[in-house]
């Protein structure tokens, strides 16, 4: 029930098929409310490709309707409200039918079961429950595919070992940051998850990460981690989710049409191409969303998968559009600050980015936490791997940051999807 082969292997001629027949009940449910009843008025959609006459939705448009303007079904048949976080102003509500969320729990489930978990695997949420959908779209999903579910929520990481030890603990979902900073907690400990627990699977996301960071998480605590994408306004969790070859997100195509395009023209771009990310709702029922701009960036890797499945992959968020720096003129993202100073073995849990204005020119700061030998170390190696750093960072970026490295732990860490950029130009202008 839960390797569905028949539409995980579906064809692609049976897919655009099936894709038709569900983006038309979406466009006839979506009438019904009152922000798509106008804008999709005259709509007539003969092939998928007509979706590409249809306009954007953005998290704006959700926000200026807040908070029933997108709903598509009597508020009666709701049973359930999530909401987006990072937001100001009118946070993005979302609605659920209790058919949505039978189906987001059967698509969690079908996560995490092509990863290999099954119904004798003991399950360990570590992430918040309440408006964020990580905690309770895992968790149902859990349930559903049999698992005794442990929602021990965020935080206090004594308990969370406790739990894994006490009850073997196999799979856990978990953020990248925090699963790196738990496994300083096993240390003080003096544990060991490799040997002092039965954990064999993560499923980490929410939050953008590099491979490298993936690749220490594994290394640690002797697991293998998938990576796992999802956003409020979809469902949440169970959007795309890597396969056993860990090499880009299947992204459920029955369940979501998508499209990627260039963020400044809206333009769309052809497969293997990086842009934003663009989803249709095809299943869902309280508030169907048509062609919602996820601000993500990604491309489509469409060559077939060694796994089988025919459900095209998405490549490792790269980041948000909205995430990208200038500085001085020149585009980072976050990530490729992380990714490269990643590759270094003294490196250590945490890094902070910080961007001030020094003399009318922006000027980068990166805090590194490092290992406590290298710390503790001579000089010398402290300064050569600061150079090092400093070096492949101007490579990489194409501008010179400030290194500082800084003893273990002692960067401030939060509850939550992790904040690692602090951008201080604008306070310092006004
Ligand atoms: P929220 O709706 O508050 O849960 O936030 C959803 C956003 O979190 C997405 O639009 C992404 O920007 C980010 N996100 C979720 N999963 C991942 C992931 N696996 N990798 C990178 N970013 C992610
Ligand atoms: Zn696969």
């Amino acid at each position: 029930m839960f390797w569905e082969k028949e539409i995980e292997t579906i064809s692609s001629s049976d897919l655009k098929k099936l894709q038709l027949i569900k983006l038309h009940h979406t466009i006839e449910k979506a009438k019904k409310s009152d922000y798509y009843k106008k804008i999709l008025k005259k709509t007539k959609i003969s092939t998928l490709k007509d979706i590409e006459s249809l306009p954007f939705t953005s998290k704006q448009d959700l926000r200026d309707h807040f908070p029933y303007g997108l709903l598509a079904e009597d508020l009666t048949e709701s049973v359930r409200l999530h909401s987006s976080s990072g937001t100001t102003g009118n946070p993005t509500v979302v609605f659920h039918t209790k058919e949505d969320i039978e189906l987001w729990a059967d698509l969690v489930a079908r996560c995490m079961y092509m990863t290999g978990v099954r119904k004798h695997d003991v399950f360990q949420n570590t992430m918040g429950y309440g408006l964020f959908t990580g905690g309770l779209g895992f968790h149902y999903g859990a349930e559903k595919l049999g698992m005794l579910t442990i929602p021990v929520g965020p935080g206090n990481s004594k308990r969370q070992i406790w739990f894994m030890q006490q009850f073997s603990t196999t799979a856990v979902h978990i953020l990248p940051s925090y699963a790196i900073h738990l496994y300083s907690s096993f240390q003080e400990l003096s544990l060991d998850p490799k040997k002092d627990t039965r954990l064999k699977t993560a499923f980490i996301g929410a939050e953008p990460h590099t491979n490298a960071l993936r690749v220490q998480i594994e290394n640690l605590y002797g697991i293998k981690a998938y990576n796992s994408y999802g956003l409020s306004e979809m469902c949440g969790p169970g959007v795309a989710f890597e396969c056993p070859q860990q090499n880009g997100m299947h992204i459920w195509e029955d369940h979501f049409y998508v499209e990627i395009i260039d963020p400044k023209t809206g333009q769309i771009l052809p497969d293997g191409e990086e842009g934003e990310l663009v989803l249709t709702t095809l299943k869902r029922s309280a508030m169907p969303l048509i062609r919602y701009r996820t601000r993500d960036l990604t491309r489509i890797i469409n060559e077939p998968c060694l796994c089988g499945r025919t459900h095209r992959r998405i490549e490792r968020i790269k980041g948000r559009s909205d995430d990208m720096l200038i500085i001085n003129g020149v585009n980072i993202f976050p990530m490729q600050i992380e990714q490269t100073v990643m590759q270094f073995p003294g490196v250590g849990n945490n890094y902070r980015i910080e961007i001030l204005k020094e003399n009318h020119m922006d000027r980068i700061n990166v805090l590194i936490e490092v290992h406590e030998e290298i710390f503790n170390g001579t000089l010398s190696k402290l300064d050569q791997l600061k150079n090092q750093i400093i070096e492949a960072l101007k490579s990489e970026c194409g501008v010179t940051p400030k290194v500082k490295l800084v003893e273990p732990e002692s960067l401030p860490i939060n509850e939550g999807k992790a904040v690692r950029v602090f951008d201080m130009r604008r306070n310092e202008e006004e």
